[in-house]
């Protein structure tokens, strides 16, 4: 059995790991794709793509496949997840408590983000409209543990697709993907 195909991808979600990088250390795309299909039982990892703390962007599910990240807009959007986002709180033995968000993001990270959203936007025209995770309706979460819409705004003061055509000439001449 395969994930569904997406007819349309006008959106993008941004996500975290909810990975405390000292308590976890590191968590590659390897790892979440075992907590995604052991553990929850999912048909592969939940997201298109995943960003390292060293900025290095590593694939997960396949494409032009549905995700498995944000109920209800799956069928439309392109996921892309950060590793860390979250810290290991503690109570005074040391034990651990739970897990709350924090922007605990590296500058390369943004940078491997940036590259990354453009690049999805020249692969899908249609797609104009990028959300964390927690912005989207009735989504009960602190991912991806920063204000995407607001981050969105200073890196792309014209709108990433306006940005696009700015630095391209044209928003449609480089695939970075292929089909
Ligand atoms: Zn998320």
């Amino acid at each position: 059995m395969t994930p569904p195909r997406r007819r349309h991808t006008t959106r993008g979600v941004i996500h975290c790991a909810a990975t405390d990088p000292h308590w976890h250390g590191p968590v590659d795309i390897e790892t979440i794709r075992r907590w995604h299909v052991e553990e929850r039982g999912w048909l592969d990892v939940g997201y298109h793509v995943y960003i390292r703390r060293n900025g290095v962007i590593e694939i997960g599910r396949d494409f032009g496949a549905s995700g498995a990240h944000a109920a209800g807009y799956n069928a439309d959007s392109f996921a892309i997840c950060l590793e860390g986002g979250a810290r290991a709180v503690r109570d005074d033995q040391g034990r651990f408590v739970r897990l709350e968000g924090v922007n605990n993001f590296l500058p390369i990270q943004f940078e491997a983000l940036r590259v990354m959203m453009l690049s999805a936007m020249i692969k899908y025209p249609e797609l104009d409209h990028w959300v964390g995770h927690r912005d989207l309706p009735n989504a009960n979460t602190f991912c991806p543990s920063f204000d995407v819409e607001e981050w969105v705004r200073q890196e792309f003061p014209d709108g990433p697709r306006e940005e696009l055509r700015a630095y391209y000439g044209s928003d449609q001449q480089l695939d970075l993907f292929g089909d």
